[in-house]
């Protein structure tokens, strides 16, 4: 039996963090038989999730990667092009997310937000469109942005501004290179359980439960969810989506 996808290219930022929704997604399209290069700022953590694809017996290889540099980014598809030669998906997931009192942030802090949040997204897509372009055969960008690129959300005004951000620059790309057969769409996970979530509860183990009564599912999501929607997203089953946001949020917005 052939995977959802098999021979095809993926590369996925933010992929060090476990859980993370990048290492699931690495994981998840590892095991329908793509071949996956897995970055993050975190070279080691990285590493070792390629490690755990290989011993699985998936392809897999990682780079340290920030994703807020350019240079960086042009080192990554360098190599795309040397070690893989083509590139099928690119899912831009690395994120940060700074939250807090809009008034108390500082400028620097907006800055960083958006740099790791929606700059990054603009400069993986770009990337990823002219080689894909290049090669003719289209493909699939996931641009990760969240519920809160959907919907107001308090004390999230900066990392809000990024992930709308993401949707529209990803619907206005996906007008460009629709006659390409280049797929640009975004995801928009609710609360999941990552790293991410359980630095935020850390410092508020109540505001879990009251977190999880606001959701129609009644719990927390997890990082599989995301990776499952990534996953058709990247596999050919989506062909006929683009410039489209799509969901996972155990029915939290739908209220
Ligand atoms: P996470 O913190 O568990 O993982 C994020 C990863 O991004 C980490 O491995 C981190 O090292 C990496 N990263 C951070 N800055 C980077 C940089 N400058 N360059 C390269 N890598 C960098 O977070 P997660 O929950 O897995 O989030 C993944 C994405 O999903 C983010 O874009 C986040 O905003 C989005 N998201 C998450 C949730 C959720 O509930 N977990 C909800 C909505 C959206």
């Amino acid at each position: 039996m052939t995977g959802r996808l098999q021979d095809k290219v993926a590369l996925v930022t933010g992929a060090a963090s476990v859980p993370g929704l990048g290492s699931a997604t690495a994981l998840r399209f590892a095991e329908e038989g793509a071949t996956l290069v897995v970055t993050d700022l975190d070279g080691p953590g990285a590493e070792a999730v390629a490690e755990r694809i290989r011993a699985g017996g998936g392809l897999a290889r990682a780079m340290a990667h920030d994703v807020t540099d350019t240079a960086a980014w042009d080192a990554v598809f360098a190599s795309i092009e040397v070690e893989e030669g083509r590139l099928d998906t690119i899912v831009n997931n690395a994120g940060i997310a700074i939250l807090r009192t809009f008034t108390e942030f500082t400028d620097r802090e907006w800055i960083r937000q958006n740099e790791v949040n929606l700059h990054s997204v603009y400069y993986g897509t770009q990337r990823a469109v002219k080689l894909m372009q290049k090669a003719g055969q289209g493909g699939s960008i996931i641009n990760i942005s969240s519920v809160a690129g959907l919907i107001g959300v308090q004390g999230c005004a900066a990392y809000a501004a990024a992930k709308g951000g993401v949707r529209l620059f990803s619907k206005a790309v996906a007008l460009e290179v629709a006659k390409d057969r280049i797929r640009v769409n975004t995801v928009h996970p609710g609360m999941i359980m990552t790293n991410m979530q359980k630095v935020a509860l850390e410092d508020n183990p109540d505001i879990y439960q009251q977190l999880s009564a606001a959701i129609p599912m009644g719990h927390f999501g997890e990082p599989e969810d995301i990776a499952n929607m990534n996953l058709f997203l990247a596999s050919d089953e989506s062909r006929y989506c683009t410039g489209s946001e799509f969901v996972v949020d155990g029915g939290l917005i739908t209220q």
